[in-house]
């Protein structure tokens, strides 16, 4: 019996072993996440292996029987150029990661375009991998429910005299309210910081800040990740390296 065919163009952002050969797999689209059961996946004859594949763009046709949904063809659209170059390598690690501690929720799918963005850019540019992932990393952590308040100062709404973040209070600090001599960042850390949880996904064409400046806010951000979900992120090891 077949079930209802509908097609989809998405992300795989998750795939996970389901009884021998088949795959249970975490698609992002425009619209929401989808998971469905792809059978035979894993078989080296399969004709959809490649198109489900992390960071992979593709069209799937699914087939909906009762609640469960079943890969029927999966179309290749565009799949992460692996090139060589360690840091690029680094980056796909890195946003598969990301990908991989998903919680889907009904924010997630806003992730897409995002998504779609960095991977253009990434599969098209020969350098300035880092800035897309890094904007990437807050748009995750915006949509994941751990967005920093980058508008003004967390303790007393004030706008002006920003001097500070403050990751247990998740937000930023206004001269009064800075606590500590950590809090404390320069002009240009906190801009880039506000920049990124706050521009639109084209942005990420326009923008470039330098390797160390992203590798530095990546980090910040990994520890603000690691202290609010309790995840660490261990490709930051990998992009520190290829940097
Ligand atoms: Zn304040």
């Amino acid at each position: 019996m077949r079930g209802t065919a509908s097609n989809y163009v998405g992300y795989t952002i998750r795939i996970s072993d389901y009884k021998d050969s088949d795959c249970i797999v975490t698609f992002l689209t425009e619209e929401n996440v989808l998971t469905f059961r792809a059978r035979g996946i894993k078989k080296i004859k399969s004709k959809n292996r490649n198109a489900i594949s992390p960071l992979t763009k593709s069209e799937v046709t699914l087939l909906q029987m009762g609640e469960s949904l079943t890969l029927s063809e999966a179309k290749q659209i565009s799949a992460p150029k692996l090139n060589g170059d360690f840091l690029l390598n680094s980056c796909f690690s890195f946003l598969n990661e990301l990908n991989s501690k998903i919680v889907d929720s009904d924010e997630t799918s806003e992730l897409y375009e995002w998504l779609d963005e960095a991977m253009n850019f990434l599969n098209q540019k020969n350098d300035e991998y880092l800035t897309p992932c890094l904007i990437y990393f807050a748009q995750f952590l915006r949509l994941e429910g751990y967005g920093l308040d980058v508008d003004d100062c967390v303790v007393c709404g004030k706008k002006n005299d920003i001097v500070g973040i403050s990751l247990s209070k998740g937000g930023f600090l206004c001269r009064e309210h800075l606590e500590f001599e950590f809090e404390k960042k320069e002009p240009r850390f906190l801009k880039i910081i506000r920049f990124c949880f706050r521009c639109s996904p084209k942005d990420m064409n326009r923008v470039h800040f330098e390797k160390k400046e992203c590798l530095r806010c990546i980090a910040y951000l990994s520890e603000f990740y690691e202290q609010s979900a309790g995840e660490k992120l261990r490709s930051l090891e990998y992009l520190r390296l290829a940097s």
